[in-house]
């Protein structure tokens, strides 16, 4: 378990700055959600915290460590994207278990934690299933368990959920904020839906043209926004 802290966290393109100088800082267990219109730099924010985007400027901590120069491999977190990234010719059981033989992990101990995430996700079932033959959601939980069994320090989320159907939607959030509650360990997850903003978040990061807008609780933001964008967005129906 670890937290992360970012400190004038800052990235341009070509000369076009798209994540401008960004303080934030996620403790050990908490639940923080990035949230914003389409382009205000979410996604951005999120690879640099993994390491697949360098940083302009700016620090970025995972607990004491400065990682902002240390690859994505070295940095100890799972990333989880909308859409899924399964490896298509393997198995339910061997895409869980794939990234842990790449890390050069015991049999024995990836036997335990697949079966350990796959009780954790229900997905015991399909564990000799091929991606093809799964549905939606069936497949975003594949994709959860898959970094739950690398037991990461930090969890992260690119619009995981972006890929389903309204119900199927409400249904993996909440097994989210369980998967959170079980496991413990610090999340960060980024959505441009407020709800979904507003109910898993510990707290809500509020983005706009890449500039945070409001950091805190959603109820404090809901009721006490910023300024009139964070109002208006905060505010507005789905
Ligand atoms: P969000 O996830 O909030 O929708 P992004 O972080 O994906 O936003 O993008 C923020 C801005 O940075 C956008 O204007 C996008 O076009 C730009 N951008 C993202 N990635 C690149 C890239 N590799 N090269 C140039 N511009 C990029
Ligand atoms: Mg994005």
């Amino acid at each position: 378990m670890a937290s992360v802290t970012l400190e004038g966290v800052t990235k341009s393109f070509a000369g076009l700055t798209v994540v401008q100088s960004v303080d934030l800082a996620i403790a050990e267990g908490e639940f923080m959600v990035l949230v914003g219109p389409s382009g205000c730099g979410k996604s951005t924010t999120l690879r640099m915290i993994a390491g697949l985007e360098e940083t302009s400027g700016g620090t970025i901590r995972i607990g004491a460590r400065d990682v902002t120069q240390l690859e994505p491999r070295e940095r100890n977190i799972a990333m989880v994207f909308q859409n899924y990234a399964l490896y298509p010719h393997k198995s339910v059981r061997e895409n869980l278990a794939f990234g842990l033989k790449m890390r050069g992990t015991g049999k024995a101990e990836i036997e335990q934690r697949v079966a350990r995430a796959a009780a954790m996700l229900k997905i015991e079932p399909l564990l000799a299933r091929k991606p093809r033959q799964l549905s939606g959601g069936q497949m975003q939980r594949v994709a959860l368990g898959r970094a739950l069994v690398r037991e990461p320090d930090v969890f992260l989320f690119d619009e995981p959920l972006s890929n389903l159907d309204a119900k199927m939607r409400v249904h993996m959030r909440d097994e989210i904020a369980r998967l959170h509650r079980e496991v413990g360990t610090a999340m960060i997850y980024v959505t441009h839906d407020q709800v979904e903003a507003m109910t898993l978040g510990d707290r809500i990061c509020v983005m706009k043209d890449g500039v945070v807008q409001q950091v805190g609780r959603p109820l404090d933001v809901y009721d006490r926004p910023a300024n009139t964008f964070v109002a208006g967005f905060i505010g507005s129906p789905e």
